[in-house]
């Protein structure tokens, strides 16, 4: 079994640290210390969350991208499994790497091929 409850407080933490980046004004700060966990899909159509998301670069955005979807196959129950060869990941890569949507032989082999 994962410990689900420990990843997905390590991909929560990561989302902050994300937005905490570019918070800049009291305001957006408190806003991300109030509970995102609960209310994360109607916070979507927040009006400081867009705000900040618009601050964040590519490389950042990406990153948001993949913990959200890390937390969409949490709930659907397919997080752990490898997205590629359906085998589960190990959890010593989860633990380094929470969001990952593949084990390292398949993520390793889609780097490959992409460049
Ligand atoms: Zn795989």
């Amino acid at each position: 079994m994962l410990p689900i409850k420990e990843l997905r407080k390590k991909l929560l933490a990561q989302r902050r640290e994300l937005f905490h980046a570019v918070a800049q004004i009291e305001d957006e700060l408190l806003w991300l210390e109030t509970d995102v966990e609960s209310e994360m899909v109607e916070r979507a159509q927040d009006e400081t969350f867009i705000r900040l998301l618009a601050r964040l670069d590519d490389r950042q955005k990406a990153e948001i991208e993949e913990i959200d979807r890390a937390f969409v196959r949490i709930e659907s129950g397919d997080y752990g499994r490898c997205e590629v060869c359906k085998k589960p990941i190990p959890l010593a890569r989860l633990e380094a790497l929470p969001a990952a949507a593949a084990c390292l032989p398949c993520a390793q082999a889609r780097e490959k091929t992409s460049t």
